[in-house]
């Protein structure tokens, strides 16, 4: 029986671990709270003391946590998942990282023996639970095709953008361009909020109009509601992605990504405002009249 450790059982991990599960894996699991893994526990997870616990047997590692510092953790910190990992295991990092690190661990990573895959992804925790995520797969080839009986009960699409490092390129590309696009939408729906105009109408033009996109159609519903249950993506790991991306920009581009400096500066307020909460729900603070503060 293949073996995985699985780190990281947030919204999107938990999910994710519970696939391996579905599909006959041994699976161990390590999470910096322990409360996040007792129903896997309960369908026969192994609780492992730490990531280098998790790690220690396993031919395949995944992790699915925060950002740059937690993967760092998991990966190289005292009791780290690479501590104990037999060379020839398969490193697989979903979590979105910067560029920067997805390429320090990986070379870290392969120092050590290990094959890394740059894998994070696209699709909402109801996704990572069904196995309908699509992956951005930065690896050689060969590497690959080992990785796929692994990749496979996450996902539905597998885009292999090259080398590692280009599936982080491709993901923070992807959430630049939907953090612009929602802190847009909140704007336009409080201008028009503010103007007067009747809302319902406003969703159904938006919705059948030029400006409409997946992204668009549902955080506009969202927010014109002020529904915000359900938290699937948060403020604060927008902010993160917008800003992971807006470095990568700078590193590239000789001109300044307007665009992308000005989503970073709306999710800073919005993380400000609610970190926890759902991204959408910066719609309260623009939504302002003019004149007041709070
Ligand atoms: P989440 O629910 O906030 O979970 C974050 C996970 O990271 C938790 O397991 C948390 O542990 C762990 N963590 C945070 N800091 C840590 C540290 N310093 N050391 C060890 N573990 C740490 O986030 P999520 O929504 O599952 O997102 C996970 C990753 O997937 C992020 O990179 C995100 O950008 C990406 N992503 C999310 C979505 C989405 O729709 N939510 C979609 C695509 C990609 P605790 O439980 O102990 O806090």
């Amino acid at each position: 029986m293949a073996h995985v450790a699985f780190i990281g059982l947030g919204r999107m991990g938990h999910g994710m671990a519970g696939r391996y599960l579905d599909n006959g894996f041994a699976v161990a699991v390590w999470n910096r709270s322990k409360s996040k893994a007792e129903r896997l526990i309960a369908r026969g997870a192994r609780w492992a003391s730490s990531p280098a616990d998790a790690a220690d047997g396993a031919d395949a590692i995944v992790t699915m946590v925060a950002d740059d510092e937690a993967s760092r953790a998991v990966w190289l910190g005292k009791d780290g998942a690479a501590a104990t990992a037999k060379a020839g295991t398969l490193a697989i990092e979903c979590s979105t990282v910067s560029y920067r690190h997805a390429l320090d661990l990986a070379r870290e990573l392969r120092g050590r023996d290990l094959v890394y895959i740059d894998s994070p992804v696209t699709g909402l925790p109801d996704a990572a639970a069904s196995g309908k995520l699509t992956l951005l797969i930065g690896a050689e080839p060969a590497d690959l095709e080992r990785a796929r009986p692994y990749l496979a009960p996450l996902s539905t699409t597998i885009r292999h953008f090259g080398a590692v490092g280009t599936g982080t390129v491709y993901k923070l590309i992807n959430n630049l361009m939907g953090a612009i696009q929602i802190a847009g939408i909140a704007e336009g729906l409080a201008i028009a909020e503010l103007a007067g105009l009747d809302m319902k109408l406003v969703l159904e033009a938006v919705e059948t109009g030029v400006a409409a996109s997946p992204q668009v159609i549902r955080h506009s519903k969202r927010m014109a509601a002020r529904n915000f249950s359900g938290a699937t993506f948060t403020a604060a790991l927008r902010y993160k992605d917008a800003a992971y991306a807006v470095a990568l920009a700078e590193s590239l581009l000789s001109a300044v990504p307007v665009m992308g400096r000005a989503a970073v500066e709306a999710y800073d307020r919005a993380k400000a405002h609610a970190p926890n909460d759902d991204e959408g729900k910066m719609i309260e603070i623009v939504s302002r009249p003019k004149g007041t503060t709070k």
